[in-house]
């Protein structure tokens, strides 16, 4: 062994790694895959989250305690009461009014003082936090108790390129209109962009200030972790980290940390829509990249217009489709209208009511393409899988995301969604047609040459994501180099390591 890995192997042993999500599917589900990646390279971890989220990752956490890793769940009261939110609203997608959004971002940094006690508490210091983006009050906690601070970047690299750019221009402020459409300036590629479709994180009315605060925590960070690899998006991650200044580690894509049944099904959730076997069941015995895949996230909505033109444009297609329909969706209305369209489509149709096991479903041979809202989480987790994506962008990020996949990658076609929901009507959110549902979904799954290209494309992604995870890839070095780095500068802080 060389003096560097024998030097890397007692960092990595050495070492005590706070890692602290966000209260969302999207945030906690990758932060606890970093965790589990982190502690099966020897590190101690502690996983920051409140009760109700616990549950969720309950299985997860005795899985990786059964099999020897140190990763211990941490449970901090959440402040419901003092932030106006009932009771067990821990989570984004337990809040059923809109207005409460705001009342939960604003009260996040109630759980500092619990953490400064929890660390604290502890024998010795530990080696760093990695924190989610969107809780830039670790910086105070971070500050306070002089241990370093990553940054857990959630979305895409080239979202986090691309909007740091439009800051950097000035375009946030100089352009008046949200839905004008312009360029992002100094990219290798024309990307045109909207205000709306380019939204950073808390650039929303009243948000100010914590848009503000998560800036800061940026700049005053030690870094940033990115649940990306550096063969998929190489001239973004590279100007990204000139652009910064700072050490930038691609990791991911973390999800490919899963490798048995049982770990992909329960993923993020302990409690299934649907039970592994019943979905293996259904998959088995269909013809390789035959089934088209449909989910949209653990936040978006589709209302009842919308499902109903997805619905007729699957069925015109003729394909196979495993379909994902949200509780949070459910009404009578809509309830009656599922039923009849499954009763109708049997033989050829799986409508899961729930939480579906995503990444076991997308690893399946069976599955052919994606129909996703490009949360990057489900971008990245199509494409570490090989599978080409219908694209179709709600909020957020998600239509950055997009742009990466259709127009950089080429491994998705996209339907035509052009504004975030909340801009839009009831009835404009009906946006698109079963005829374009069917054209979209035939284009990617079977369409001659072009489609072709574009599966072709995606496995060979698939396979560098691959390489990325595996022993001596790039994402496995970054970790190592992560791992090394925050050891290193924990030590020249004076933290005292366990
Ligand atoms: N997910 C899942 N089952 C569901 C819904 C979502 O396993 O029924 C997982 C999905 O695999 C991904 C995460 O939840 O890891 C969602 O994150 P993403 O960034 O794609 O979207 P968001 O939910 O934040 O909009």
């Amino acid at each position: 062994m060389s003096t560097m890995n024998g030097l890397m192997k007692c960092h990595e042993q050495t070492s005590h790694f706070v890692v602290v999500p966000l209260m969302a599917q999207g945030h906690m589900i990758p932060m606890a895959d970093l965790a589990l990646l982190l502690a099966h390279r020897g590190a101690r971890v502690s996983l920051i989250t409140t009760p109700v989220n616990a549950c969720r990752l309950r299985a997860a956490a005795d899985h990786a305690a059964f099999t020897g890793l140190l990763l211990r769940l941490v449970e901090l009261p959440f402040p419901c009461k003092a932030a106006g939110l009932p009771d067990g609203c821990e989570n984004i997608d337990l809040i059923q009014k809109p207005d409460l959004f705001g009342p939960f971002f604003k009260s996040l940094h109630l759980m500092a003082g619990p953490l400064k006690n929890y660390l604290r508490a502890q024998p010795k210091s530990p080696t760093c936090i990695i924190s989610d983006q969107c809780m830039p009050w670790t910086m105070e906690v971070s500050k306070d108790l002089n241990i370093p601070r990553f940054v857990f970047h959630g979305p895409s690299c080239f979202f986090h390129l691309c909007t740091l750019k439009l800051v950097q221009h000035k375009l946030y402020e100089n352009v008046k209109d949200d839905r004008e459409s312009f360029t992002v300036p100094e990219l290798p590629q024309r990307i045109e962009v909207n205000k709306l479709t380019a939204q950073r994180f808390f650039d929303w009315p009243q948000m100010e200030d914590l848009l503000r605060r998560v800036e800061e925590a940026d700049d005053t960070s030690d870094g940033f972790v990115l649940n990306s690899f550096q063969e998929l998006e190489p001239w973004y991650i590279d100007e990204y980290r000139r652009s910064v200044g700072k050490e930038v580690w691609p990791v991911g894509p973390v999800s490919l940390l899963h490798k048995e049944t049982g770990s992909k099904a329960v993923r993020g959730n302990g409690s299934t829509g649907i039970d592994q076997v019943s979905v293996l069941q259904w998959l088995e015995g269909r013809e390789r990249g035959s089934v088209i895949f449909i989910s949209f996230g653990s936040i978006a909505k589709t209302r009842l217009l919308q499902l109903v033109e997805i619905g007729f444009g699957l069925e015109a297609t003729g394909l196979a489709f495993v379909w994902a329909v949200k509780e949070a969706e459910e009404n009578e209305e809509v309830k009656r209208w599922v039923g009849e369209f499954e009763k109708r489509n049997w033989n050829r149709g799986l409508i899961i009511k729930g939480w579906v096991p995503q990444v076991l479903i997308l690893t399946h041979p069976a599955v052919g393409a994606f129909m996703t809202h490009c949360g990057w989480n489900s971008a990245l987790e199509a494409v570490a899988a090989g599978v080409p994506m219908v694209t179709w962008p709600h909020f957020s990020d998600q239509f950055l995301n997009e742009k990466l996949v259709v127009e950089v990658l080429r491994t998705g076609v996209g339907v035509g969604v052009k504004m975030p929901a909340f801009h839009l009507t009831e009835v404009e959110q009906a946006v698109v047609g079963r005829e374009k549902v069917e054209m979209v979904v035939r284009r990617v799954m079977c369409g001659g040459e072009e489609g072709e290209e574009m599966r072709k494309r995606a496995w060979e992604l698939g396979e560098k994501a691959r390489k990325a995870m595996e022993d001596g890839g790039s994402s496995y070095e970054n970790l190592s180099s992560l791992i090394g780095y925050a050891t290193g500068l924990a030590a020249n802080r004076g933290v005292e390591l366990q």
